[in-house]
């Protein structure tokens, strides 16, 4: 099919095919919108099994990144990338820098990040071509991984949904089952030991489970039955998709809160979770830590870790504003996280259409 004619293509602002035989560059920036700001959104490295499966991955992530900022109160719109190949195989000094050389063609009206495939040292290797980095090191002036950041916003988004159920904000003696123990699950599993908290992990990588346990004297659970235990609160920070059809409705717990991507399989989750009385956070309004975090590098002062966190504990306010934008209306958190995002985009479109030719910052 043509490019042209794909639906969701027309939604988009720009779509870049870039290509470099002599690297073997293959990769797409999608800027979903630049209405509140430029495009921030990480460059994915991965072997699609078909072109067209990279670009489907890409028009949909990049939307996300719109309402993801949006969400969060950013000046910043949505895009992403992606990057055909095996990371471990196809990364080269010299792609990187032919694919950094894109990104900066754009003038800033899409800035990179780091994602699945790449890394905090390949955002160093691109910020030698271009200035529309962020997540380089701290060497560099940037704000590292973001995935404390990712956390602590887990956390806060958590406290938002214990005071909305039970009154305190605080989470001491609830249960909380983690789904998940990479980068973002084991700091929040800290976080929750720190808030005395009562946590259950589980990890399809057993090492990673027992690394857990013993520094934090956590308790286990077989990662195929996280969902359905007995907890007050399931953190999914595994892998998208883990909210179906069938896990649903064995769910036990009365609210989710996590940091994966894309946690409901189908768009009815919500629906189903709002029906069963599942308390669902929507995902990108609580996994919006890490890009509020990498965002404040681009602030004129440059990045300070204090104000970065002030920003992230905000999504305590903007879970408690979806929260009680469902209510009102009776409509699922996720169909109220999406008015929200929508809402802000469009009545700011309008700013645009005052033209300024000064630099902004
Ligand atoms: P990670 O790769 O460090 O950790 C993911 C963990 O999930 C791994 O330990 C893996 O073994 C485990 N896992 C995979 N499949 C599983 C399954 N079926 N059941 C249980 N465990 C399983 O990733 P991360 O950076 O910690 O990110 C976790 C999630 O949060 C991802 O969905 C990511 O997209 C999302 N997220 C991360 C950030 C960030 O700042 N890192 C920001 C926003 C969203």
């Amino acid at each position: 099919m043509s490019v042209f004619d794909r639906d969701p293509v027309d939604d988009y602002e720009q779509v870049v095919f870039c290509s470099d035989r002599a690297t073997g560059l293959k990769a797409i920036i999608a800027i979903h919108s630049t209405t509140l700001g430029p495009a921030l959104g990480g460059t994915r490295f991965f072997p699609y099994a078909s072109e067209d499966e990279g670009l489907e991955d890409v028009l949909r992530l990049a939307k996300g990144m719109t309402y993801k900022a949006a969400a969060a109160g950013l000046d910043l719109g949505g895009g992403k990338a992606v990057i055909f190949g095996n990371p471990a195989v196809d990364k080269s000094e010299a792609l990187l820098r032919v694919y950094a050389r894109y990104v900066d063609s754009l003038g800033g009206r899409y800035i990179t990040a780091e994602d699945v495939g790449t890394t905090q040292a390949d955002m160093d290797m691109i910020r030698r071509e271009t200035r529309f980095v962020t997540g380089v090191s701290q060497e560099l002036g940037g704000s590292g991984d973001p995935s404390a950041a990712t956390a602590y916003g887990v956390l806060w988004a958590m406290k938002a949904v214990a005071k909305r159920l039970w009154g305190p904000t605080s989470l001491a003696g609830r249960h909380v089952a983690v789904s998940g123990v990479g980068k973002v699950g084991t700091s929040l599993v800290r976080h929750l030991v720190e808030e005395r908290a009562r946590v259950t992990v589980a990890d399809i990588d057993a090492d990673a489970v027992e690394r857990v346990v013993d520094d934090y004297d956590v308790e286990a659970c077989p990662p195929e039955k996280i969902h359905a235990l007995d907890a007050d609160i399931l953190s999914p920070c595994a892998m998208g998709g883990s909210l179906d059809r069938v896990t649903i409705p064995e769910l036990r717990c009365a609210a989710v809160v996590g940091s994966a991507n894309n946690q409901l399989a189908t768009p009815d989750g919500d629906e189903l979770l709002h029906r069963l009385g599942v308390l669902y956070a929507p995902d990108y309004v609580v996994n919006a830590g890490g890009v509020i975090n990498i965002a404040s590098e681009l602030s004129p002062r440059g990045y300070h870790p204090g104000s970065a966190y002030e920003q992230v504990r905000r999504i305590f306010d903007t879970v408690t504003t979806v929260l009680d934008a469902a209510e009102a209306e009776g409509i699922p958190t996720g169909v109220a996280a999406d008015r929200l995002a929508e809402g802000r985009t469009e009545r700011l479109r309008h700013v645009q259409q005052i033209r300024t030719f000064g630099r902004r910052g």
